[in-house]
């Protein structure tokens, strides 16, 4: 039996959430005087179910972003007729993951090691066009998250350019969790100081994956251009 009642409220919820997180995402671009179509939003749709990305779909979203490689494939399979989804892997990578990734994604955003950036452009397969990688960089300086030293990014961004089935995009991070607007402003800083350097080297890099729900303003004000939103358009998760 399929919980109907809970289907239909996903019916009306999903595409009222995505309308107003594109509220907040016009609010803020406004607010620091930048152009709208320079923020995109990737729905983050881990664990959740595939009826929910075809209503968000169906409400006009096309980015979407996995975690886990074995959903990410199952629901790249299921959704193969919906051509125009764009595919972002944004979870952890183990080097046994790799093909997977490099067969079905259009981006990866967490390249963080020269074995991986490797394989995936070794994997990738010759009829596609070339993976889009976003370099992971520790912005927090904690142990335990992923992501390479900023003092590290240069080797990283030639490693990644000289890879023939690579697109070098740009940069995304994770930041540690923090309230405070000014200080969530502080930590982002140096990566988008990084980030210009970059751009305004190679118009090819474009794209700074920074913004989750709970700093939304503070990503834009520091030039994101991709927020990774997912509890706000699709609702809390059984588990992560
Ligand atoms: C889960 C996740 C998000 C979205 O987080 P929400 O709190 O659900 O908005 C964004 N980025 C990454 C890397 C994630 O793993």
């Amino acid at each position: 039996m399929k919980p109907t009642v809970l289907k239909d409220e996903v019916f009306v919820s999903i595409p009222e959430n995505l309308l107003k997180v594109h509220q907040e995402i016009s609010e803020c671009v406004e607010l620091c005087h930048r152009q709208l179509n320079d923020v995109r939003l990737l729905a983050v749709s881990k664990t959740k179910p595939i009826e929910d990305l075809e209503i968000a779909y169906m409400a006009g979203q096309r980015l979407f972003g996995e975690n886990y490689v074995q959903e990410a494939v199952e629901k790249h399979q299921a959704l193969s007729h919906l051509q125009d989804i764009e595919w972002h892997f944004i979870g952890p990578i183990q080097s046994n993951k790799s093909r997977q990734i490099a067969e079905t994604m259009d981006w990866v955003h967490t390249v963080d090691r020269e074995k991986i950036a490797r394989r995936l452009s070794e994997q990738r397969p010759d009829h596609l066009s070339p993976l889009n990688v976003l370099i992971q960089v520790n912005i927090s300086h904690e142990e335990s998250k992923s992501g390479i030293a900023l003092a590290d990014l240069d080797n990283m961004v030639t490693l990644v350019k000289s890879l023939p089935h690579l697109k070098l995009r740009g940069l995304m991070a994770i930041p540690a969790p923090q309230e405070d607007e000014l200080l969530q402003r502080e930590v982002y800083a140096p990566l988008s100081k990084a980030f210009s350097l970059l751009r305004a080297e190679d118009p090819e890099i474009d794209t700074l994956s920074i913004g989750m729900s709970g700093d939304l303003s503070a990503a834009i004000a520091s030039g994101s251009t991709m927020v990774r939103v997912g509890t706000a358009i699709f609702g809390a998760r059984q588990y992560t």
